[in-house]
């Protein structure tokens, strides 16, 4: 069976965790989009971690971890990742990388550096780690995939130097910059075929044999739906799309596999990068928010940045969950709000004049303004409790106040970050 584990809001709802968790019971797990642009932070019984690459299924022994072809795969991050782990004294994982991956060129990670610096003041907020170069490429069909490596001499040289003429035009003539050489490339690549030969697998025949054979599958997803090229806050998106619809493609699955879809929706909300975000707070209460938030505050696991901090937004999550196709919603990060007398939460926009509860297009988001109301806190600890009944009442009237608003039901609550502090609920 397939289940997938997708974002409805901006990303950083707490995947990692939930699919650490899901982990101890599945088979395989699969990156099946992006890349190393955001991370994934999980504490386990080996310490705390943040994931780039990786999936979140790399703790335990019985696992296999699979790179789908989805996934933008940068080759020296994902093996600096792996040598990290194995430091941290997590057994050597069992490692599959699709031969339709594509890779992450250095010029990727060059270009998207300095065309950042070229926008200056109205950049996108990239991470400067080649995505969106990459997946231009990928879709200007001029991208390498892994089984390119193993390809001839002289057809691979070919291919580097025609797309390295017409990089070298941008490198001279917008950026001026040193130019690339084919001798460099290709022995880049090189490298990269020592490094990632052991582990290249035709993923969709191995995944189609696992299906037959009953194994449990988890499919997980970066960001969330409100980065999604096609349904999210475009532009101000990630290059690949975050849906779980996106996991049969990125990891070469049929998608009637795909049984269940639980999405990570946080208790309160945070960014990264630009773009809109309506129920974004400011000043003092989105400092102490910021602080307290996630395990150790809610700083990009990637960048280290601080995040945007926003209240709950149930126009945003109900069109998150919709899109998603959620079956399961797994609601974290709730320990967190335990400080606050009162706890705004967004329940419409007002866009000219009018109240509405269905999340708007770009255009029209820009003027959205959020109608908030006001629930009571709880104004104690809820990290141990194990069972929903012994959650203090406001608690839980804010869980089930979200649940009637956003219409996808809550079936695990996270109350604390480590892989066992989960409380499920029965629908
Ligand atoms: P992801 O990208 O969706 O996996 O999310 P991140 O890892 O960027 O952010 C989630 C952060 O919240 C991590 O630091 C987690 O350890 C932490 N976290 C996850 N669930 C909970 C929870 O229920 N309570 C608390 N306090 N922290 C959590």
């Amino acid at each position: 069976m397939v289940t997938a584990i997708v974002g409805a809001n901006w990303g950083d709802e707490g995947k990692g965790k939930i699919t650490d968790m899901l982990a101890e019971t599945s088979d395989i797990i699969i990156r099946f989009q992006g890349g190393a642009n955001a991370g994934h932070t999980i504490i386990n019984d080996y310490g705390k971690f943040a994931l780039h690459t990786l999936p979140s299924g790399v703790f335990y022994d019985h696992t296999t971890s699979i790179i789908g072809n989805g996934v933008a795969l940068d080759i020296p991050k994902l093996f600096r990742e792996i040598r990290d782990i194995e430091e941290k004294g997590v057994p050597t994982p069992k490692i599959l990388v699709s031969d339709r991956a594509q890779m992450v060129m250095p010029y990727h990670v060059l270009l998207d550096g300095y065309e950042e610096e070229r926008l200056a003041g109205k950049s996108f907020g990239s991470t400067k780690s080649g995505i969106a170069p990459f997946y231009s490429d990928k879709y200007a069909k001029i991208g390498f995939q892994v089984s390119e490596l193993f390809d001839d001499e002289e057809s691979l040289r070919d291919k580097i130097g025609r797309v390295i003429t017409q990089k070298n035009v941008l490198l001279e003539h917008l950026y001026h910059k040193p130019l690339l050489t084919v001798d460099e490339v290709y022995a880049t690549l090189m490298e990269y075929k020592e490094m990632v030969s052991p582990y290249v697998c035709d993923v969709s025949a191995f995944l189609y044999e696992a299906i037959k054979a009953g194994k449990k599958i988890l499919l997980e997803g970066q960001l969330g739906s409100m980065k999604d090229p096609d349904h999210g806050i475009y532009p101000m998106v990630t290059s690949s799309s975050t849906l779980a619809a996106y996991g049969a493609i990125g990891a070469g699955i049929p998608p009637y596999e795909i049984k269940k879809i639980v999405t990570v929706v946080k208790a309160y909300s945070s960014a990264v990068g630009a773009g809109e975000f309506v129920s974004e707070i400011f000043g003092d209460e989105a400092d102490e928010l910021r602080r307290r938030g996630g395990d150790g505050g809610e700083f990009g696991a990637t960048t280290g940045r601080p995040r945007r901090m926003g209240w709950f937004d149930c126009v945003a999550t109900r069109y998150g969950c919709r899109i998603q196709g959620t079956t399961d919603v797994a609601f974290t990060v709730l320990d967190v709000l335990g400080y606050l007398d009162e706890i705004p939460v967004c329940v419409g926009y007002e866009i000219d004049g009018e109240i509405t509860k269905d999340f708007p297009v770009t255009t029209k988001l820009k003027k959205a303004k959020p109608v908030y109301e006001k629930l009571p806190g709880w104004k104690t600890e809820i990290r141990g409790i194990t069972r929903y009944e012994d959650l203090p009442e406001n608690c839980r009237n804010y869980i089930e106040f979200i649940e009637k608003e956003i219409g996808f039901p809550i079936t695990m609550v996270s109350n604390g970050p480590g892989r066992h502090e989960i409380i499920y609920r029965n629908k």
